[in-house]
C-alpha cells in the first residue's frame, strides 16, 4: 500500500491537509531539503507496540509515502535494562502487518554508540560539554524549580582536558554506576528546566542485549534521538506532545553539531483511548503478572492482541486516518475505533449462521429423516459480491435460547408461546408446545410446526403480520465450537487516572472476556482456517482463533458485535414511554 504509485506524491486525496503534512508540503515547495522527506518511526524496544504507536506508524509512514520520501524504522535502543531482541522482532512483525515498508531503511541508535561517543567528544572539546561529579540526587537539587533558577555543579567549569580524560576513563569501564555523568553546558537559569544543562551519557554496567558488555557508557534519550536523526538525514522528526520542551534540546544539539539542513522536531498529540491503557510500563504489568493471557491477549490494546482479536490493518489505518493529527491531546471513544474496523469487515467477512445459546427446536410437521438443501447467499444484497452455500434444514434445530420469550413485551418480533417466527433464509415456525425440565422448570425444546409450502421464501399470498428472521442451525449438521466473547478491558475510561490509593489496575473490568462452550456452527466453519473471519449474522464479527482452533474443533473470537441498531431502537421506545405516548406498536 505505502509503495502503489497511486498514493505517493498526492498527498493522500485529502481534502484538506493537517498542519503535519502542510509543513511538509511548505518545506518541499520551498526546497528546504533539496525536495527531499524522509521521516522515522523510532520505537525503544522494550514492549510490544500497541494502538497508540499504530497512529504515529500510519503518521510517518504515510506522510512519507505521500510526499515520495522514506519512513526510517529506528529501534531507539540505549537503554540496556529492558531492551530484548524478542521486542525488535515482534515491532518489526506489527509494522509489517501495519502494511508498511521500511525497504532498507531498518537501524538501530546501537549502531550508533561510536559516532554518538565521537559527537560527545566535539562537545566537550568545544566547551560545550562536561563531565560532573555530582551524585544524582545533588544534581536534582542543583536543578531549580520553575520559580527559581539552578546552580552551576562545582565540576562545570573543569578543563577541557580533564573533561576528556574523564569521559574516556568512563567509557573504559573505570567507575562504576553513577559515579560520573556527561552534561551539556547550556544555562543553569534557563527558563525552560529542560536546559539546565541536561545528561547527555550515565554509566551503566549492564549488557546490552545487541552490544554485550563492550559499553558501559550509554547516551541519554535526548542526546540519542536528535543525533539518531541527523545521522540518518531525517528531515521531519515527528513525535508526541509530551517532548515539546525536549525540542530545545533537540535544536541545541543538532545545531551545535551538524550542518543545515538539519532535521526539526514537530509535536503532535498522542492517542488517548478510552477504557485502556497506553502505557507500556502498564502493559509490561498486565502481561508479567498474568492478568491478561499475554501481550497478544485480545484484549489487550497492542497490535498483537488487536491482529489476534481479529482486526485488520486497513481497518486500523482507516480508524488513523479518521482521527488525523491535532496539536491538542484529547480522549478518543472505543466506539471511533470499533466503528472503523466494522467499516472494513462489512465487505469482507461472509454472512453465516452460529447459535451461540442453543435452544432445541423440534419441527413436529417436518418428516423425520429428511434434509431440505436450502440455497443460501453469504451477502447481504448492498455489498454487492457473489456467493451461496447450501444450508441443511431438518427436523431438529437450534436457535438462539434470547430468541425466544416466554413473556414477550408487547413489541416482540421473535418467539413465544403460539408465536411466530422466520428462519433465515428457511421458512417460518410457530410455537406450539414448550417442554422444560420438570426438576429445574427450565424450557429444554420448543414444539414447532413450519409453513410446509415455501421454505426459503415467504409464504406465497397469505399476508403474515411483521416477524424477525433469526439464525439457526440443523441440529444433526451443526459443528460445536467454543466462541469467545470480548468486552472491555477496563471498566473506565480513563483507568491511568486512578484516584488515591488506587491504581489502574482496581478497575480492570472481571468479566472482560466470557468463554461460550457448546456453540453450534453451520457445518462450513468446521474446517474454518485460524485467521478466517466472518459476520455470525446478528452476533458481530468473528475471527477463527490463530492460536486455539483446530480443524474439526472450532474456536472463535468476536472481533466486534454489530452496530446495534436494534438495542438503539429499543432505547428509543424506552424514552418515548418516558414521555408519554402509549406503548403500542
Ligand atoms: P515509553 O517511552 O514509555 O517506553 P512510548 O510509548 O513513548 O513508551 P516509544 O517506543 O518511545 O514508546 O514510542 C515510539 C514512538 O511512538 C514515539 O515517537 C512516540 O512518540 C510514539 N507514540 C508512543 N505512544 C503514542 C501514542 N499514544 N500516540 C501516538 N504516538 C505515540
Ligand atoms: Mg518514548
Amino acid at each position: 500500500m505505502s509503495d502503489t504509485p497511486s498514493d505517493t506524491r498526492k498527498p493522500g486525496g485529502r481534502e484538506s491537509l493537517d498542519f503535519l503534512r502542510e509543513i511538509v508540503k511548505r518545506d518541499t515547495l520551498s526546497g528546504a531539503y533539496g525536495g527531499r522527506v524522509a521521516t522515522r518511526f523510532p520505537p525503544e524496544p522494550n514492549g510490544y507496540l500497541h494502538i497508540g504507536h499504530a497512529k504515529s506508524i500510519c503518521l510517518n509512514f504515510g506522510i512519507a509515502a505521500e510526499f515520495g520520501g522514506c519512513c526510517h524504522l529506528r529501534m531507539d535502543d540505549t537503554n540496556p535494562e529492558t531492551e530484548d531482541m524478542a521486542y525488535v522482532e515482534s515491532i518489526i512483525g506489527d509494522v509489517r502487518w501495519l502494511g508498511f515498508d521500511w525497504g532498507n531503511k531498518l537501524f538501530f541508535a546501537s549502531d550508533y554508540y561510536e559516532r554518538l561517543y565521537e559527537l560527545a567528544v566535539r562537545l566537550i572539546k568545544d566547551g560545550k560539554a562536561y563531565v560532573d561529579s555530582l551524585s544524582e540526587d545533588e544534581i536534582r537539587r542543583h536543578r531549580g524549580t520553575i520559580m527559581e533558577a539552578g546552580r552551576d555543579s562545582p565540576w562545570r567549569d573543569r578543563s577541557v582536558e580533564e573533561n576528556l580524560d574523564l569521559f574516556a576513563r568512563m567509557r573504559s569501564g573505570e567507575f562504576p554506576d553513577g559515579a560520573h555523568v556527561l552534561r551539556a553546558k547550556i544555562d543553569m537559569a534557563a527558563r525552560n528546566m529542560k536546559m539546565r544543562d541536561p545528561l547527555l551519557y550515565r554509566i551503566r554496567h549492564a549488557s546490552h542485549y545487541r552490544r554485550g558488555d563492550s559499553w558501559c557508557l550509554y547516551p541519554m534519550y535526548d542526546f540519542a534521538h536528535p543525533l539518531s536523526d541527523a545521522i540518518e538525514n531525517i528531515t521531519h522528526s515527528i513525535c508526541t506532545l509530551e517532548f515539546e520542551n525536549n525540542r530545545a534540546i533537540y535544536d541545541w544539539l543538532v545545531d551545535n553539531l551538524f550542518p543545515e539542513p538539519r532535521p526539526r522536531q514537530y509535536e503532535f498529540a498522542r492517542l488517548n483511548l478510552d477504557y485502556t491503557v497506553m502505557s507500556k510500563r502498564k502493559l509490561l504489568q498486565l502481561v508479567e503478572e498474568s492478568l491478561v493471557s499475554g501481550w497478544d491477549d485480545p484484549r489487550m490494546p497492542t497490535i498483537a492482541g488487536m491482529r489476534r482479536r481479529g482486526y485488520t490493518p486497513e481497518g486500523i489505518r482507516l480508524f488513523a486516518d479518521r482521527i488525523g493529527v491535532d496539536k491538542a491531546n484529547s480522549r478518543v471513544s472505543m466506539e471511533l475505533l470499533e466503528d472503523a474496523i466494522r467499516d472494513d469487515l462489512n465487505a469482507r467477512a461472509p454472512r453465516v449462521m452460529a447459535v451461540l445459546r442453543p435452544l432445541k427446536v423440534t419441527i413436529t410437521d417436518f418428516p423425520e429423516g429428511k434434509v431440505e438443501w436450502l440455497e443460501s447467499p453469504y451477502w447481504p444484497r448492498d455489498i454487492g459480491k457473489e456467493g451461496s452455500r447450501k444450508l441443511p434444514l431438518a427436523r431438529e434445530v437450534f436457535i438462539e435460547r434470547t430468541d425466544f420469550s416466554e413473556d414477550p413485551p408487547a413489541d416482540w418480533l421473535r418467539l413465544a408461546p403460539g408465536g411466530e417466527v422466520r428462519l433465515m433464509n428457511a421458512c417460518i415456525i410457530r410455537c406450539e408446545e414448550v417442554v422444560r425440565d420438570t426438576a429445574t422448570g427450565e424450557v429444554t425444546e420448543l414444539r414447532c410446526v413450519h409453513d410446509p409450502d415455501s421454505p426459503g421464501k415467504p409464504p406465497g399470498g397469505k399476508k403474515k403480520k411483521k416477524t424477525a428472521a433469526i439464525q439457526w442451525v440443523s441440529a444433526a449438521h451443526a459443528v460445536p465450537a467454543e466462541v469467545r466473547l470480548y468486552d472491555r478491558l477496563f471498566t473506565v475510561p480513563d483507568p491511568e487516572a486512578a484516584e488515591e490509593g488506587k491504581t489502574f489496575k482496581d478497575s480492570l473490568n472481571p468479566v472482560s472476556v466470557e468463554f461460550l462452550r457448546g456453540c453450534l456452527l453451520e457445518p462450513g466453519l468446521a474446517n474454518a482456517s485460524p485467521g478466517e473471519r466472518f459476520q455470525f449474522v446478528r452476533h458481530g464479527f468473528f475471527i477463527a482463533d490463530a492460536v486455539d482452533s483446530r480443524p474439526g474443533i472450532p474456536v472463535f473470537n468476536r472481533i466486534v458485535g454489530l452496530r446495534d441498531a436494534y438495542a438503539r431502537r429499543i432505547r428509543q421506545r424506552a424514552d418515548s414511554l418516558l414521555t408519554g405516548p402509549s406503548r403500542i406498536g
